[in-house]
């Protein structure tokens, strides 16, 4: 059952994000893709181990052949040297231009099938089937395709639009804990972002509201899908407002980077980044201490990490690698206020690490 949908608009694309209950209409909606000579479904065990039954069902009715591409889970497998033997397996399966790649999987899966779709002989059609709530409410919205060199994260990419992205709420049901807090964090950065409605709402609810598959969930969902692609429709090939969906991502990467991605998740590490950057907004410009609080209070009821376990000069040093270096200042996007950010402000050092020295003795969080 089809439970709501948001279109993302663009330069010379039009896609709707479908939220679906389960699998059941994806049949319908493949099948409303034009010409198809097969569908790849690019995916991992991990989650064809719970869900490829469903999926089945659902392609085995269509009168169009189908072959599954199986790729290893993780981030470390979003690597170039991964490509060449999906793109041989196109090939030695007969895929041409009118065939259609299936993401069928979190944002890993979406972002290298995605970047397979945008370059495989010059570029396929390709749908979205996102199974984390971060490729729900992030990853499958505005079309940034990528993968990883061994020198850094998304180096390689394009932006490449799907079709369709097909959401099975039903997924959400089997996702680990961690990878809650991914979607969670994206969520809190949206809210952040816009304030209004989003923000008031995740004011008054839990971790475990969402975990109960509430209403919340759905609302939260819409209003992520709707608010990221009003930015995307705004500025899609970033050239300006785009960047303030890189709020928190300054330090989060920088988090990520000096724990080699290992210690914590990408939402974990984003969910100390945001509290650095209200903190970093507080001292620049003039973000209230009452807002702090609110967000403080917000994020601990989602159980979102707060607190910075890291040596401080090494967070700094890493964010020296970060593109929005500029001289001896950083730059960061900031918040005046909820709802009202600003992207490109320079931060000197010294700011930096008064602040981060302050997220670390900051026990009184316990987290
Ligand atoms: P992927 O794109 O490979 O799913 P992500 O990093 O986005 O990678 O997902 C994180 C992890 O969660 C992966 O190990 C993935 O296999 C697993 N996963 C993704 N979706 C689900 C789901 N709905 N239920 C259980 N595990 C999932
Ligand atoms: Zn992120």
């Amino acid at each position: 059952m089809k439970l709501q949908s948001r279109q993302v608009n663009g330069n010379g694309f039009s896609y709707p994000v479908e939220l679906h209950e389960d699998l059941n209409g994806l049949k319908e909606k493949l099948a409303s893709l034009k010409d198809v000579s097969k569908f790849f479904i690019i995916t991992n065990r991990q989650i064809a181990g719970i869900y490829e039954k469903y999926l089945f069902a659902e392609l085995k009715s269509l009168s169009i052949p189908f072959h599954i591409i199986y790729v290893k889970p993780g981030e470390k497998n979003k690597h170039i040297d991964r490509l060449k033997k999906v793109y041989h397996e196109l090939v030695k399966e007969d895929a041409d231009r009118k065939a259609v790649i299936v993401a069928f999987g979190g944002g890993v899966i979406g972002d290298f099938a995605g970047f397979v779709a945008s370059t495989y002989q010059r570029g396929i059609r390709f749908v979205q089937v996102p199974t984390t709530l971060l490729a729900c409410v992030d990853s499958s919205v505005g079309g940034k395709v990528a993968v990883n060199l061994d020198l850094g994260k998304n180096m390689v990419g394009a932006f490449f639009q799907p079709e369709f992205v097909y959401a099975p709420l039903f997924a959400l049901s089997t996702l680990p804990r961690r990878e809650w807090s991914c979607g969670l964090a994206e969520i809190v950065k949206h809210a952040f972002l816009e304030g209004g409605e989003l923000l008031n709402r995740l004011e008054s609810t839990s971790r475990k509201d969402f975990h109960s598959g509430a209403e919340v969930l759905r609302y939260c969902i819409d209003e992520s899908v709707r608010f990221k692609s009003s930015v995307v429709e705004q500025d899609e090939r970033e050239g300006g407002l785009r960047a303030i969906l890189n709020l928190g991502h300054t330090t989060g990467h920088a988090i990520e980077s000096v724990t080699k991605y290992a210690k914590y998740s990408h939402g974990e590490a984003v969910s100390m980044g945001l509290m650095t950057a209200l903190l970093l907004s507080k001292s620049v410009l003039g973000f209230s201490e009452t807002n702090i609080e609110r967000a403080v209070k917000m994020m601990k009821a989602l159980e979102l990490p707060l607190k910075i376990n890291e040596k401080i000069n090494e967070i700094i040093e890493h964010m020296d690698h970060d593109k929005k270096k500029e001289g001896s200042t950083l730059k960061f996007v900031l918040l005046e206020d909820f709802g009202k950010p600003k992207f490109g402000v320079s931060v000197g050092r010294d700011k930096i690490l008064e602040v981060l020295k302050f997220q670390k003795g900051w026990d009184l969080l316990g987290r």
